[in-house]
């Protein structure tokens, strides 16, 4: 059994920058504060992903969905009938919006959640900031629906699991996104697609036919209105400077190089640079090593021709 001291112990841990795992319906969560740009970046070195897949943000109810991001009268719909519940949002963040920009890989929308397991929920209002949380696995491997298979997964990687027993639903949450007026299905989960258009009165578009809003899909990823010029050692007269490791600067990714830190202030950094509106932002040459990998596949993305 969940104590509340155990809610208490793990809220602090999350508090403090900390991983912890933690029952929902449909899976086990790996959970980090949303609003630490650090604790984000350790939940993709804790799942080993290739890549920064946006995370969806936890949080306890309707009202804190608010005000992360803009509903629509279809997405408040939704979301007014299904939360607690699988089923994930996707909208267009406030600009005052909090949430790590690495938690949403840079893009401008933010997938949210109200999850509905007393414990998932207990735990998100004794932290009272949104929480994201991915399957607790490692990637590429399968979801965890117990305790122990986060344990096996990820034991050594958590600083706390909460039990809670198998989870109900078993799969992952459904995700439907709001953004430019349209209403697109991006993963089948837990909500069946039909329940959702009966309660919306019409048909879901699907990812691969309406507009793509996914990872892994260029367009949508964030790229900086300044060209992009990798492995620079260093900048060029027109060029603001990205750095990592032995540069004095005011962008230093991490003056310690360690990748975990840079992936915390990827988004941010590049982000600030680009409000500069500079001809072009040169970026230091980033190691392959962990989390490198993902940095390096996003720099590229950012650096693609557009
Ligand atoms: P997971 O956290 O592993 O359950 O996966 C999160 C899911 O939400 C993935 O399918 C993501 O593609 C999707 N997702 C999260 N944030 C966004 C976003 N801002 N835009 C589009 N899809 C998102
Ligand atoms: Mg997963």
């Amino acid at each position: 059994m969940i104590s509340a001291k155990d809610i208490s112990k793990a809220a602090d841990l999350l508090l403090s920058g900390e991983l912890v795992a933690f029952p929902t319906e449909t899976v086990y969560g790996l959970g980090a504060l949303a609003t630490d740009d650090k604790a984000v970046a350790r939940i993709y070195a804790a799942k080993g992903r290739p890549t920064f897949n946006p995370l969806i943000s936890h949080v306890p109810d309707v009202e804190a969905a608010f005000a992360l991001g803009e509903f629509s009268g279809d997405a408040l719909k939704l979301a007014a009938r299904f939360w607690p519940g699988p089923l994930t949002l996707v909208v267009p963040r406030w600009s005052t919006c909090t949430v790590s920009l690495l938690a949403s890989a840079g893009l401008s929308s933010l997938a949210i959640r109200v999850p509905q397991h007393p414990i998932a929920l207990e735990l998100l209002r004794v932290v009272g900031k949104p929480v994201v949380a991915p399957s607790a696995n490692p990637s590429g491997r399968i979801s965890p629906t117990t305790a122990q298979h986060v344990r096996d997964g990820l034991g050594n990687k958590v600083s706390m699991i909460l039990d809670g027993g198998p989870c109900a639903v078993g799969v992952e949450s459904t995700v439907v996104s709001f953004l430019e007026g349209k209403a697109t299905l991006l993963r089948p989960g837990g909500l069946p697609r039909e329940t959702i258009e009966d309660a919306l009165g019409f048909r879901l578009l699907d990812a691969d036919t309406g507009v793509m809003h996914s990872p892994g899909q260029m367009e949508s990823h964030y790229a900086p209105h300044a060209a992009m010029r990798l492995n620079a050692e260093t900048a060029m007269t027109d060029e603001a400077y990205l750095g990592f490791g032995n540069f004095d600067g005011a962008h230093n990714l991490s003056p310690s190089g360690d990748v975990v830190e840079a992936a915390a202030n990827l988004f941010r950094m590049l982000h600030e640079l680009d409000a500069t509106k500079p001809e072009r932002i040169a970026v230091a040459p980033i190691p392959m090593g962990g989390l490198g990998e993902a940095i390096n596949d996003r720099l590229k993305r950012a650096a693609a021709p557009r």
